[in-house]
Parts: structure tokens; C-alpha cells; sequence
């Protein structure tokens, strides 16, 4: 079975890489030139822990190829899988522009029978859409054989994507075709672990089932989000309430750590789209919309907690601060709606210079962020970044800053403030003791 993969970014290069290196002959295509020649070049356009050695494995047994030809690609493949972005557009509601050329592409060139998998987050009813464009243009075309069509979401996690593509929670077909659900069967029974359960849906089914388990997380960082900010006014502690609640099996300890607010290519915009399909469908989401506004909330109140520490009247002119970590969660280099955005943009325009440093992220920053550029200043190190400033804002918890010589660097500082906004120096004596630390979600201070 050959495999085509439209879409070579964090999900479609992960899941093509894997399937690769488990013997499937594997071209991936994408519209950017400049990405697929990286690729051939054998230069991984992002970064993601594993995905190097599996990227040169495949190319060096000729498991993998790149391309820029849509035809190339659909022509050669038994099953096509659809992993192009759907970001959220200005409405909320998400952008099927690159799902549809892919189809249109698939309409196109298709030459016998394939199964087309939506591994893109789409809303609800996309896929049968899909199914019926398909159907229509092959009939225009007069074509002797049909396509099938099914939605397998995708649940990695980036930063832990191979891991998570080799050994999932759980896949999920939505399909109305045997052939189709046999094929896919096929696919995931070579490359992961015998115990992970399938889930067989019709497509709606399992385009929702996404967006469900995306926005439920939301909803419940949300959640602790604002019970850490009621629990600093109360004097309670919400390691210690997260530890409390976790320990119920009903309630589960994951996604229980308080922060400056979830983001990343995900979350955010799949609760707006999920919003957004409520609307069209005439059911307000009320829970999921109270989440996003909270999250907003939260980030707002870090920039406002932050300079009401450093100063009386809530301005931060003549201050200077280093911020740790951009990308929206460790071992990824992705910015995309990262908490570190909203952050930077709150302590500039209370007056702030910002210093910043991501172990993986900056690249991406100065790229995407190009407002930026100029008014942040970039650095080499966490420690180039800290020095001769006033505080120090953890924005995302990356391991390397265990390793830290902090005697040293807490000399180096202007002032001694320290916002750790992953708690994770929470049960740390050193940096507890050298600087005036604040964690999120409890009031006592070091
Ligand atoms: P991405 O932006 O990293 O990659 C998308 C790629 O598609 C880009 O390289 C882009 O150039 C390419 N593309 C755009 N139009 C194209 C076309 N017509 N033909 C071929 N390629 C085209 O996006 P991503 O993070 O990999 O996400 C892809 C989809 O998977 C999204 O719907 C996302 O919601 C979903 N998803 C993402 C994650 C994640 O952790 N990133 C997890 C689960 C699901």
C-alpha cells in the first residue's frame, strides 16, 4: 500500500516520517517549495524530538520522498491523507481553503480507487462535503471507479509527536466504506502498539470527537487557570489543590498545572471553531466560550501581576525584563498562539524593554512575529537574557533551565524578581531563597 501525505508540517511529516520507518512507501507533498527542498536536502524545516533520525532513515532507505506535485503524489497513492492547516479566520470559524484545493487536486488527478483521510481538524460536515465533491467530479470526468472517504483525527502532541504517532490514545476512523475502514485498519496495525483501541465512527462522529477532547482540555486548564487566581487572593495553593483534585480517579491529574493560559495551533482555535459550528447549528456552547474568555483573562492578569510587583503605578517604563521561553509548551519550536505573544505585547506596552530567549522558538519568532523585531531584544542564553534585568518571566517550563548556575546568574541581575509562570521552580530552595519569586496560583512568596 502506498501512502501520499498532503501537508508536510508538524502533523503530516511526523505521521509520514512514522509511517516510513515502518516500510510504507511514503511521498509527502506541500505547496512550499522552499520547505519540500529543505526536506530533500535531507534539513528537518521544524523541530520535533526524533523526527531527524526517522526523516534521514527514510530518505536513506527510499522509504521516504518529498514533492512538490499534487498529481505526483495522488497518482501514486493507495491512501491519501489530508494534513494541511485549518486556522481560525477573523470570524473564528476555520479556514477550509487549503482542505478544498486538496480536494480539488484529488478530483483532479485521481486515476483509481483511494481512500482520502481527513487527518486536518475540520468542522463538523466537511468530510461529507468532501465525499460528495468527490463523487461529482469524478462523475464529470466519467471516471470508472469511485473514492472513499474518512475522517482519522489526529491527537500527537508536539513536542512528544513521534512518540505519540508510534503509540496513540486512541484512533479513531470515521467511515461509511469497509474498503476504507480494512485500509486504514491496515495502516495503523503495522506501526503501533497491539493494546491501543479503535474507535469506528461515521464521519461526523468523529470530526466532533476532535474538537471535543481539544476544547474539554481547554476547559479544564481554564478551569484551574482561574482557580489559581482566586487561590493567591484566598492564600490557598494550587499545586497542592490540583494534587488534591487529581488524586480522584473521576477527575484525573493531567491537565491540572496552572499557567499563563493554553495556546499553541490547537486549542485556541478549535474552541472558536467549535464555538463557531454551535452558532451555525443553533446551539450557544456556553462552557467551551466561558474557557476561551478565561484564557484571554489569564493572560492579561500575569502582564497586570507582573508590573504590579515591580512597580506603584502599574507602568513598567525603565524596567527591563527577561522572558524564558516562547514556544507554547517545551520541545517544540512552534509560536502559533503562544502565551508568550500576548505576554510580551502587555510588558511592552506598559513601557518594558524585553529581552528573550527560547531554547528552539526564536527562529520562528522573528519570522512570525516580525512586529516585533526591534522591539525585543533576542539572546544567545537564559543567562545573556537575565542579565542587568529586573525580572525574569518563565514562560515555558524547558528542562535546560534545571541546569542553570543560579548564584551566578542571580548576580548578574539588576533586580531579583522571578515570575515562574509553570510553577516549576515551585519546590526549588535555591531560587526560592536568591530571588523574590512568584509563583501562579498561591500567594506565598519565597
Ligand atoms: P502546519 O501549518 O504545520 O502544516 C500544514 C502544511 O500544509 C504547511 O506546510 C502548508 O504549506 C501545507 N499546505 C497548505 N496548503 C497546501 C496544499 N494545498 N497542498 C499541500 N500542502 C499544503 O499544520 P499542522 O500543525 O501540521 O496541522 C495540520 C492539521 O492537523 C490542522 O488541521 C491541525 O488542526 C491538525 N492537528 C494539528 C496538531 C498539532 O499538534 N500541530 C495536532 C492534531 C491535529
Amino acid at each position: 500500500m502506498k501512502i501520499g501525505i498532503m501537508g508536510t508540517g508538524y502533523v503530516g511529516l511526523v505521521h509520514g516520517a512514522v509511517l516510513a520507518g515502518n516500510g510504507f512507501q511514503v511521498t509527502c507533498m506541500d505547496v512550499d517549495a522552499d520547505k519540500i527542498k529543505r526536506l530533500t536536502d535531507g534539513i528537518t524545516p521544524l523541530y520535533e524530538p526524533g523526527l531527524d533520525e526517522l526523516l534521514e532513515r527514510g530518505i536513506r532507505e527510499g522509504t521516504l520522498s518529498f514533492t512538490t506535485s499534487a498529481k505526483e503524489v495522488i497518482q501514486s497513492s493507495d491512501v491519501i491523507f489530508i494534513a494541511v492547516g485549518t486556522p481560525a479566520k477573523d470570524d473564528g470559524s476555520a479556514n477550509l481553503a487549503y482542505v478544498h484545493e486538496v480536494a480539488q487536486a484529488i478530483g483532479k488527478y485521481a486515476n483509481g480507487y483511494k481512500v482520502v483521510v481527513s487527518k486536518s481538524t475540520v468542522p463538523v460536515g466537511t468530510n461529507r462535503t468532501i465525499a460528495r465533491y468527490l463523487d461529482g467530479a469524478l462523475k464529470s470526468r466519467h471516471a470508472p471507479f469511485r473514492l472513499d472517504v474518512a475522517s482519522n483525527p489526529e491527537f500527537l502532541r508536539q513536542g512528544k509527536a513521534v512518540g505519540d504517532s508510534r503509540s496513540p490514545s486512541r484512533v479513531v476512523i470515521g467511515t461509511e466504506s469497509e474498503q476504507a475502514k480494512r485500509m486504514l485498519q491496515a495502516v495503523y496495525e503495522t506501526h503501533i502498539r497491539e493494546d491501543v483501541p479503535f474507535l469506528y465512527t461515521n464521519l461526523e462522529t468523529a470530526e466532533m470527537i476532535k474538537y471535543a477532547s481539544n476544547s474539554f482540555l481547554a476547559v479544564k486548564i481554564s478551569f484551574v487557570n482561574e482557580l489559581a487566581l482566586l487561590s493567591e487572593k484566598v492564600g490557598a495553593d494550587i499545586g497542592d489543590i490540583a494534587a488534591g483534585m487529581g488524586l480522584d480517579e473521576r477527575i484525573s491529574p493531567h491537565f491540572l498545572q496552572a499557567g499563563p493560559g493554553y495556546g499553541g495551533s490547537c486549542f485556541p482555535k478549535d474552541t472558536q471553531a467549535l464555538v463557531d459550528i454551535g452558532r451555525r447549528n443553533g446551539e450557544e456552547l456556553h462552557i467551551v466560550r466561558a474557557a476561551m474568555t478565561a484564557n484571554e483573562k489569564q493572560k492579561s492578569r500575569m502582564v497586570a501581576k507582573i508590573a504590579e510587583q515591580l512597580s506603584f503605578d502599574g507602568t513598567l517604563k525603565g524596567k527591563t525584563i527577561a522572558v524564558w521561553g516562547l514556544s507554547f509548551k517545551p520541545e517544540t519550536d512552534d509560536i502559533r498562539d503562544a502565551p508568550s505573544y500576548a505576554v510580551i505585547n502587555g510588558l511592552l506596552s506598559r513601557g518594558a524593554a524585553v529581552k528573550a530567549y527560547c531554547p528552539q522558538g526564536m527562529k520562528q519568532a522573528q519570522r512570525q512575529w516580525t512586529e516585533l523585531n526591534g522591539l525585543v531584544t533576542y539572546c544567545e542564553s537564559e543567562a545573556d537574557c537575565a542579565q542587568n534585568a529586573d525580572a525574569i518571566v518563565l514562560m515555558t517550563e524547558w528542562e535546560q533551565f534545571r541546569e542553570i548556575s543560579w548564584d551566578i546568574l542571580a548576580k548578574s541581575m539588576r533586580g531579583n524578581a522571578f515570575f515562574d509562570l509553570r510553577n516549576m521552580f515551585a519546590e526549588h530552595p535555591r531560587v526560592r531563597r536568591l530571588f523574590r519569586y512568584y509563583p501562579v496560583g498561591s500567594s506565598e512568596l519565597a
